[in-house]
């Protein structure tokens, strides 16, 4: 199942929006889907999903 996380801090969400995380660098920020299935969010860092 999708789910959004802020890249950032860790933050998780079932729907889509905006980190909320007031000590977050990417508070206000969108989060980044993810449909990990293990909950490591392994493909949620751009670097790394764009690298393989
Ligand atoms: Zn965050
Ligand atoms: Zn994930």
């Amino acid at each position: 199942m999708t789910h959004y996380t802020c890249t950032e801090c860790g933050g998780e969400s079932d729907q889509p929006g905006v980190c909320r995380d007031k000590d977050c660098l990417k508070r206000g920020q969108e989060l980044t889907p993810c449909e990990c299935t293990d909950g490591e969010h392994g493909a949620d860092y751009e670097e790394d999903y764009y690298a393989r």
